[in-house]
């Protein structure tokens, strides 16, 4: 899948393949300045993670009624570590796109992206 990306360090315009990482963040290198770029969480995987918190926190809240010791496994660690991420990316994206003043390097900013096929 192509997508068009902005460099948040040069704000070049990038078309081409970006890798998706284990939790689903997309990277990218810009062939300019060279500086990894991390893009926010899909809609998707957001979703998809939420449910998953609610769901470990609902069998965690059943194993204290039960009179157990809820230990939270790994995937509702890197589930909470996702959003937290996700968050920062988007705060930081956020950030950057009002210091741009709007434009490509806004929209990009903002999340916002669009399909090449
Ligand atoms: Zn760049």
């Amino acid at each position: 899948m192509e997508s068009q990306f902005v460099c948040s360090d040069c704000s070049l315009l990038h078309t081409g393949k970006t890798k998706m990482s284990f939790l689903g963040f997309r990277n990218f290198h810009c062939s300019l300045c060279g500086s990894k770029n991390t893009r926010p969480l899909s809609t998707t995987y957001r979703v998809i993670y939420v449910l998953a918190i609610v769901f470990f926190l609902f069998c965690g809240t059943t194993m204290l009624l039960a009179g157990r010791i809820p230990i939270p496994g790994i995937l509702a660690v890197a589930a909470v570590w996702a959003l937290i991420h996700d968050n920062k990316l988007i705060k930081r994206a956020r950030e950057s796109a009002s210091g741009a003043g709007g434009g490509q390097a806004g929209q990009a900013g903002q999340g916002v992206h669009r399909e090449v096929t």
